[in-house]
């Protein structure tokens, strides 16, 4: 058994283009208004809560602000040539090829920038942040990313 808080969408959203990978395909570049959904279960600290709200919506905004109205490119891609130039990113599907000037790129440890790949990458990054706060009653994360109304990928990180 768990206690479980959740915060989620309104401010906890990001715009951003994209294109991923799949069976040999890559699909054209396009954008999404991403909505992002965080659950964290814990025990109860001795004020009786999981964590405070307004931490987990800025630590989550925090990541969201970092890509928002950027191209997320999914760095560790063995379907995609990757080649980081000294100010752009040059990618290449077949005979496809795109060049991307670095300040509108987020390049992210993941092999496709899927949603359930976002929802890992939010999830280790959320994380890391509540380590850094010390707390040490959360069990797991869960992140969903929704990348439009009904369709959303999930991770859940689990703790200790
Ligand atoms: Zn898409």
């Amino acid at each position: 058994m768990a206690y479980k808080v959740s915060v989620e969408r309104n401010t906890l959203r990001f715009a951003a283009a994209h294109f991923a990978t799949f069976e040999g395909r890559c699909e054209p570049l396009h954008g999404h208004n991403y909505d992002v959904i965080v659950e964290v279960e814990g025990e109860l600290t001795e004020d009786g809560w999981v964590i405070d709200f307004g931490a987990l919506k800025e630590m989550t905004r925090a990541l969201c602000r970092e890509l928002d109205h950027k191209f997320l490119l999914q760095r560790e891609s063995k379907a995609l040539e990757i080649e980081e130039g000294m100010s752009n990113w040059k990618v290449r599907f077949r005979e496809r090829g795109w060049v991307f000037p670095k300040s509108d790129v987020v390049a992210l440890p993941v092999e496709n920038s899927t949603a359930e790949q976002l929802a890992h990458w939010f999830a280790e990054r959320l994380r890391e942040r509540l380590a850094e706060r010390g707390a040490a009653n959360v069990t797991s994360i869960t992140v969903g990313i929704e990348e439009m109304p009904g369709q959303a990928g999930w991770w859940t990180e689990r703790i200790g």
